[in-house]
């Protein structure tokens, strides 16, 4: 016989704070269902009274007396049925799981919180590295990110064979700007050469870096023999176009000397190193100061891997590239 009966057991009523005598038996047993939990018990119901299911589980939320909400693991399944094979009468256990719900919120809470620590530590550290590879003084990449873009480099040049340029730059006579103007307007005529540089450098594919003290290094990638000459020129007219006053030097004014020298994949050998691109630009640059400073020195590296100097100034009109070829 179908009653639409319920029966609450004593230590059900007891862990929602009511008396035994208290919540008659035949209450509307769905009103202290937590709203958003209402669905999980209205479909676990459904399907029990369709017989699509003789037994169900579910976890949902009730309220207790004092207002309070207690999550609550029900199993049940149908004991009884109808002749015509509809459920008859149940059977559910139901157990206070508020404890365990509350261990496990506190524990995705944490995770969470947990989660976001380590977003944060990763964050942190890009930007400890990204400063690491930074000059304080000149916001210029500094030697160490320089050693790091052209080993790079090297290696993507076996790989995709463009043609490679390191241009090595040095302020003429700045230890006289110092002993004359002073070490703060020699930090500051550091600081302006450096954005001029960066400024004339092809944005994205030529790396300036601070090398040390007033000398700075530029990589040129993905450039040509002609291209390179070109930028080598740029870069200096630029500095010298500044006109930062300098009494001592026989310019009247701050000027630069570079030193250059590309690879070409057709140079590949073993000697070539970016150990052998910095000494050939470095002894090119070398050759620049010894030619009176305000030069350009390109250092052409044979297929033997020995080193020709060639040296111009702005004066002259031939590219360096071309002398070299
Ligand atoms: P050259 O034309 O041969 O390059 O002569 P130079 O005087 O430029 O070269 P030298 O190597 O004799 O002196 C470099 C000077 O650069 C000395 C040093 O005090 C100065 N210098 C290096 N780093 C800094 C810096 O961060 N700030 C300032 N103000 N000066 C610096
Ligand atoms: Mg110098
Ligand atoms: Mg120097």
């Amino acid at each position: 016989m179908i009653t639409d009966r319920v029966w609450r057991s004593q230590q059900w009523k007891r862990t929602l704070g009511f008396s035994p005598d208290e919540m008659p038996d035949a209450d509307q047993p769905w009103s202290i269902v937590h709203p958003s939990d209402r669905k999980i018990i209205d479909s676990a119901m459904r399907r029990i009274l369709a017989g699509e299911d003789k037994s169900f589980e579910a976890t949902y939320r009730l309220r207790h007396k004092d207002g309070s909400w207690r999550w609550i693991l029900s199993r049940g399944k149908v004991i009884a049925e109808t002749s015509d094979g509809r459920p008859a009468r149940m059977l559910a256990t139901s157990t206070d799981i508020t404890r365990q719900k509350e261990i496990e919120q506190e524990l995705e809470a944490v995770i969470r919180q947990r989660r976001l620590l380590e977003h944060d530590l990763v964050l942190a550290n890009r930007r400890l590295k990204m400063l690491a590879e930074i000059d304080s003084l000149t916001e210029l990449p500094n030697r160490r990110k320089f050693d790091r873009v052209l080993d790079r480099e090297f290696r993507r040049m076996r790989r995709t064979r463009p043609v490679l340029a390191l241009l090595m730059i040095d302020i003429d006579h700045f230890k006289r700007y110092n002993d004359l103007y002073g070490h703060p307007a020699g930090d500051e005529c550091l600081r302006l050469v450096a954005e001029t540089l960066q400024h004339v450098a092809r944005p994205s594919r030529d790396v300036v870096t601070r090398y040390g003290g007033e000398e700075f290094a530029t990589i040129l990638i993905d450039t040509n023999p002609d291209d390179a000459a070109s930028m080598a020129r740029a870069l200096q007219g630029t500095i010298r176009e500044l006109a930062i006053p300098h009494e001592g030097s026989p310019q009247g004014r701050i000027t630069i000397s570079i030193g250059y020298t590309f690879l070409t994949p057709q140079k590949r050998a073993p000697w070539c190193t970016p150990q052998r691109l910095i000494e050939a630009a470095d002894r090119a640059l070398y050759a620049a100061k010894e030619a009176g400073r305000d030069h350009i020195g390109f250092a052409g590296i044979e297929a033997d891997g020995s080193i020709q100097i060639v040296v111009t100034n702005h004066q002259m009109d031939a590219p360096p590239a071309e002398i070299a070829r």
